[in-house]
């Protein structure tokens, strides 16, 4: 906890405890997802630190409510589903977070108006595609013989 504290420059003591249960919660929970990657057999370079953790977390925290509201609010921008610079990253690549790629929730097919179809992000497929996940912003095909939306939205 010690590592990474939620930094508040607040007075009030009522504040600094809340906080200090959240660093509480989110340590208990890294801790969690530890104990599973051991259990799934993880390799150790895909385990992510806790910096990392907290990272993620608080980007899935902040994403779906972004993602409810956007009627209302300002449009998603793609670069806060891409996944962070890590050694997991393929470079140029638009990757969504794997948290919200098999999250089952709100992942809606979209047609894209533009004239060119786009490579689908489906890893095994070669196709090209005008449907997009509204979510995960990629674009997937979704035909009567192809439907990588599906595969690749199941682990
Ligand atoms: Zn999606
Ligand atoms: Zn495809």
């Amino acid at each position: 906890m010690s590592y990474y504290r939620v930094f508040i420059k607040s007075k009030k003591w009522t504040l600094r405890v809340i906080f200090h249960f959240v660093d509480v919660a989110v340590c208990a929970s890294w801790l969690e997802y530890k104990k599973d990657c051991e259990l799934y057999k993880i390799q150790a370079k895909d385990v992510m630190h806790l910096l990392e953790f907290k990272q993620v977390l608080g980007r899935c925290l902040t994403i779906v409510p972004q993602l409810q509201n956007r009627k209302r609010g300002r449009p998603l921008n793609i670069s806060e589903v891409m996944q962070p610079t890590t050694s997991r990253f393929v470079r140029g690549e638009v990757r969504p977070l794997q948290e919200l790629q098999y999250d089952r929730m709100e992942h809606l097919p979209y047609h894209d108006v533009s004239q060119e179809a786009t490579r689908c992000k489906n890893p095994k497929c070669t196709g090209r595609s005008r449907i997009y996940c509204n979510k995960c912003k990629v674009h997937l095909c979704l035909t009567k013989d192809r439907n990588c939306f599906v595969i690749f939205h199941t682990k």
